[in-house]
Formats: C-alpha cells, sequence, structure tokens
C-alpha cells in the first residue's frame, strides 16, 4: 500500500464523512447501520486515491463503466471541448454532432438489424424504453390486425439483473430482487428457471425444455423475451452456454415474441467479443447499452431496436415512441462516448481483453483449490470467485483496502472486472488480495464486527 499526500485534513475527512454516513443514502446499504464509505480524493488510470492518503488497485471499474482508466486526457478533452461548444441542449426539434456520430457508431458495431437508436440517461432507463417499446409494438400489431391485444407481459429467466425501476425491477430474480415487497404494485411476469449449462460445458437440448413450454403455453400473452446475453451479472456473476441465447433467438422467432437483449454490463469487449450476443451470432430485436457506453464519465445508456419495431410503432396509433428524458442525447455524455469508442478501437481491445483473460486464468482459477471456494469463472475481463459462505462485507472490504485495492464483493462472490489498460503487476496483486482473504476469518464470519 502507498501513501500519497492528501489536501484534507484529518478533521474535514471526519466531518464529511459523518455528515455521509448520517445523511447520504448509498446503494444497497442501510442508514441505521451502514458500512463504513472511503472518502475519494481524485483517481488516475487504475488507481483511486483515498483522502487519507491510500492508494488503491481498482478492481471493480465502478461497477463495470470505466473502461480506459480514470482521468483519462483524451477523455478528458472531448468533455472540454463539448463544455466549451454546449454541455446540453433539448432533443425536441434540437439536434447536434456529437449524439448523431455516437448513433452512427452503435448501429455500425452492434449486431446487425439494429438500426435506430433510442438515448436515455441510464441503464435502467433503457430497461424501461425496451420494454415500453415491446408493449407499444404488441398494440400496434393488434390494433393494425383489428385484434384484441393480448402480448402485455413479459417472459425472462431466474437469476437475472435488469436494473432499479420498477419496470426493470419486475423482470429481475424475483428472490434477490426481493418482489414480496413490492408483491401489491409490481407487474407480473413469467420467469423460466435460470440457465444451468456453464460456458465451455458441454451443450444439451435437454436445457430448453422448461422455456419450451412456457413459451408454447403463454405466447399468446407474451410480448417479449429479456435477457442478459452470456453473463447474468449482479444476478451471481454466471456464464451460460451461448446455445442457450441462440436456442431463446429460435424460440422468440416460432412464436412472434420480441427479443430484448440487456448487453448493459456485457457490452464494449467485456466478455471477449464486442457484444456478448457475439458469442451466438445473433442479433435481437431490441438491445440495451448503458455502463461502459461512456467509458465511465458520465451517465447515458442507448437503447436499439429494428426498423420494423420502429415503423410499427410510428405508424400506431399514438404516431410516435411516447418517451422522451428532459436530458436525452445529453451532449458532454455523447461527446465522451464517442471518445471512448475510438480508444477501444485504438488500443486493440480485443489484446487488452485477452491480455486479462489469460492472467485471470492462470492466477485467479488455482484459487478453486481453496477449502472456502465453491467454483473460480473466468471470462473475458471478469474473474468471479463464488465462496461456500458469504462475505462479512465490512471486513472484507476493509482487508482489501489494508491490501492497497479495491474490490467490493456482494454475497458469496468476490469478484472483479478491472479497467482494460490494467497492467499485469496491479492485475497480480488484485488476485494475490483476493488469495489473502479467503484464509482469513473475521473476512467471512458474521459474528465479527469492526
Ligand atoms: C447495471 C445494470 C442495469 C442497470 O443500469 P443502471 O445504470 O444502474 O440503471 C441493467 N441491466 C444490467 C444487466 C446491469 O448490469
Amino acid at each position: 500500500m502507498s501513501n500519497k499526500q492528501t489536501t484534507l485534513t484529518n478533521y474535514e475527512q471526519n466531518t464529511l464523512l459523518q455528515f455521509d454516513k448520517e445523511n447520504v443514502w448509498h446503494p444497497y446499504t442501510s442508514m441505521s447501520e451502514p458500512l463504513p464509505s472511503y472518502l475519494v480524493e481524485s483517481a488516475n488510470g487504475v488507481m483511486i486515491n483515498l483522502a487519507s492518503g491510500e492508494q488503491l488497485i481498482d478492481g471493480m471499474s465502478s461497477w463495470w463503466s470505466v473502461l480506459h482508466g480514470y482521468n483519462h486526457p483524451v477523455l478528458n478533452k472531448a468533455l472540454q471541448d463539448q463544455a466549451a461548444k454546449m454541455s446540453h441542449v433539448m432533443f425536441g426539434g434540437l439536434t447536434h454532432q456529437s449524439a448523431i456520430t455516437l448513433c452512427e457508431k452503435l448501429i455500425r458495431l452492434t449486431p446487425k438489424g439494429l438500426d435506430k437508436v433510442f438515448l436515455s440517461d441510464s441503464g435502467s432507463v433503457s430497461v424501461e424504453v425496451a420494454m415500453k417499446m415491446a408493449l407499444q409494438y404488441q398494440h400496434a400489431v393488434a390494433a393494425k390486425k383489428q385484434m384484441k391485444l393480448t402480448k402485455t407481459k413479459l417472459l425472462t429467466v431466474k437469476n437475472g439483473y435488469h436494473g432499479d425501476t420498477f419496470a426493470a425491477m419486475s423482470v429481475c430474480d424475483p428472490v434477490t430482487g426481493m418482489h414480496q415487497i413490492f408483491d401489491q404494485v409490481l407487474m407480473q411476469h413469467y420467469f423460466a428457471p435460470a440457465p444451468r449449462i456453464k460456458f465451455g460445458e458441454t451443450w444439451s437440448n435437454d436445457e430448453m425444455v422448461e422455456l419450451a413450454k412456457l413459451f408454447a403455453d403463454h405466447h399468446n400473452e407474451i410480448a417479449a423475451f429479456i435477457i442478459e446475453p452470456i453473463v447474468q451479472g449482479t444476478g451471481g456473476m454466471r456464464f451460460y452456454h451461448p446455445e442457450y441465447l441462440k436456442a431463446c433467438r429460435e424460440l422468440c422467432d416460432q412464436y412472434d415474441v420480441l427479443m430484448i437483449v440487456d448487453e448493459i454490463a456485457t457490452g464494449f469487449g467485456r466478455t471477449g467479443k464486442l457484444f456478448a450476443c457475439e458469442w451466438a451470432d445473433i442479433s435481437p430485436d431490441i438491445m440495451c447499452l448503458g455502463k461502459t457506453l461512456t467509458g465511465g464519465y458520465i451517465t447515458l445508456a442507448a437503447t436499439l431496436c429494428s426498423n420494423h419495431i420502429a415503423k410499427t410503432i410510428s405508424d400506431g396509433e399514438a404516431g410516435c415512441f411516447m418517451h422522451g428524458p428532459t436530458f436525452m442525447g445529453n451532449a458532454l455524455a455523447c461527446a465522451v462516448a464517442n471518445a471512448s469508442i475510438d480508444l477501444l478501437i485504438e488500443n486493440n481491445w480485443q489484446s487488452q481483453v485477452k491480455k486479462i483473460e489469460n492472467t485471470l486464468t492462470s492466477l485467479l482459477l488455482p484459487l478453486a483449490n481453496n477449502a472456502r471456494v465453491e467454483d473460480v469463472r473466468v471470462l473475458g475481463t471478469i474473474g468471479a470467485v463464488e465462496c461456500k459462505q458469504t462475505v462479512n462485507v465490512a471486513n472484507i472490504q476493509k482487508r482489501f483496502v489494508e491490501l492497497g485495492v479495491w474490490i467490493r464483493p456482494f454475497g458469496k462472490l468476490i469478484y472483479i472486472i478491472p479497467p482494460l489498460i490494467i497492467n499485469a503487476k496491479q492485475l497480480t496483486n488484485l488476485v494475490n488480495a483476493i488469495a489473502t482473504v479467503l484464509d482469513e476469518d473475521e473476512c467471512f464470519n458474521p459474528k465479527f464486527k469492526n
């Protein structure tokens, strides 16, 4: 652990942290018994610099969003240049080069057949938009055929995660998403068992039996099927067989159900393909992008769809798609997204990802021999250690900080998803830190309070 001169006094740090603890919500954290938060002063490259002086190697990419590191000169310049022109203008009746260029890039880079782009503020909103698109599409189709609208539900798989807003939440895993709390207000959808055959295992068509039955029994009620491609992220860091995704595409075609693929976590190279759909060589009808879209700089998301869906909605009763966020097409966000995508290509992301994958494969997989470990998985830049026990988050986090790394586990999962620019030594330090805490009782035992 290296220490650095900081600008805030101890008194100032403590005052800020005390206010934070008493008044500021943090994600999925109790306000009555909050987990500690660490005060960050700056971040540079792969390092997060705490106000207390520690410098931490970032293993999380700030929840899958950072690609090229923090405080990147090229991304900073894109923001500054855009700010000097305008940071934002309304997207109703106005448009601008940064948004147009971004949409052109997204259409060109994503799987074929996705030709219309809807920009929005965050991943969850892009999922709301995707679901609304599917429902408005089915409404227009039924009206055109002068039939009663019956396709008003979604079908998905268990262990999924699609965001925290209400429609997105309604297709998250019912157990980990605590659907019982929102029982009275949540839309009810159909859930198939989660994919079981793992990435790299032998495929068997038996895997599709339950899902195929749900399609067969309920397709008249189902507007769309939604799934995270290849990687079920927040629902457990599970990597499933590409044949599963391919079979989903076939079922959607067979039963006239739209396919929504949520690439918010997997997009832009994270799994070793630019988009995880490419593992199965499929194109969805609707695709959601977010997280890495701006290289981790500003919130931005996109929902892409086919010409056919856009035309059907536009020719329907409303005459337009019923959505339009205030900050749609935000110029700062689009400018930095353009710069981030250009860097991805220039930096040869394939070789960056391959290097990380090779190092994780050789260093992380052997941790499977640790008595505390249930399973270790690696795909692209994602490395996950599934433990037999739930971790003690406060204690394990403290130990990681002492070891000079930033890794935030949840449940039984200690996972890393580092920025693409991480070097071999930094990556080795991340893995060594995981190996160290696996041998420490206080990182797992809920009895140890700090
Ligand atoms: C993070 C995530 C979301 C939600 O994105 P937010 O920007 O947090 O709203 C949706 N789907 C997937 C697969 C995600 O990983």
